[in-house]
């Protein structure tokens, strides 16, 4: 319980543990912590709406991304009992600002809702957010999809494209390689289905619209039945929220 050990901060968590969402420690940064001075663009991905057929056409919108051409957005997966991955990424987001933030950091997220009636921000956008609020990282939280015998986590990092994230592809590598070992040391289960848990990748637009070290984070396989049960449940969620902040911290070095 590395929460508890943190003293003032400990505090927050605690709250945060038995279910209060007041009070003075919470939601602001603490004044001193291991991530005061940082700031950290959550992106909790796609959005509730964006399978909302009134959102059809904006869905639709297209972008280069330096690769290929994409649309705005997509709704993201589920688990097979119709949990959306975008409630998952939402419901866990909110939970890493607020550890983030007891520890010090600026936290700014590029969606502030989860609602049938949003759709987007579109991925050119969520990519382009961490240069926005001058973020020393940019991390977008996702669930896979995958065939249901796999399992675990893994980190999508962008490669080299020239002109478009030659400038951010080591830093972002390295941030990568860093995260996951702490994403696991912290007990996170590895993905059984992408060696050494990490995914450099040319075509995907969160990635590759950033100007600041990015992870798109694959926290779990929503089709597999052991990964699903964790995802969606209060106490499973929680777990990934602290896997994900010690993940943060070890791709910081904090
Ligand atoms: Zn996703």
């Amino acid at each position: 319980m590395k929460r508890f050990a943190i003293g003032v901060v400990g505090l927050a968590a605690a709250g945060l543990t038995l279910g209060l969402t007041t009070g003075p420690a919470v939601g602001a940064p603490a004044a001193t912590g291991p991530l005061s001075g940082i700031t950290i663009a959550l992106d909790p991905g796609h959005q509730l709406g964006n399978s909302n057929p009134k959102f059809f056409e904006e869905l639709a919108r297209t972008h280069f991304n330096g690769v290929e051409t994409k649309s705005c957005n997509t709704t993201g997966t589920a688990t097979n009992g119709g949990y959306p991955e975008a409630t998952f990424n939402w419901k866990v987001a909110k939970q890493v600002k607020t550890q983030l933030r007891a520890l010090g950091a600026t936290v700014k997220m590029t969606r502030h809702s989860n609602s049938y009636d949003k759709w987007g921000p579109c991925v050119d956008q969520r990519g382009s957010f961490g240069q926005k609020v001058d973020a020393d990282l940019m991390l977008s939280i996702h669930a896979d999809g995958a065939d249901s015998s796999g399992y675990g986590f893994y980190v999508m990092a962008p490669a080299a494209v020239p002109g478009w994230t030659d400038d951010i592809a080591k830093k972002s590598g390295r941030a990568a390689k860093r995260f996951v070992k702490g994403m696991a040391a912290a007990g996170a289960p590895r993905s059984t289905y992408i060696s050494n848990q990490i995914l450099v990748t040319s075509t995907i637009s969160t990635l590759n619209f950033s100007d600041v070290p990015v992870l798109l984070l694959e926290s779990g396989n929503m089709r597999n039945a052991s990964d699903a049960a964790r995802m969606t449940s209060a106490s499973g969620q929680a777990q990934y929220a602290d896997w994900i902040v010690a993940g943060v911290r070890a791709a910081l070095r904090r």
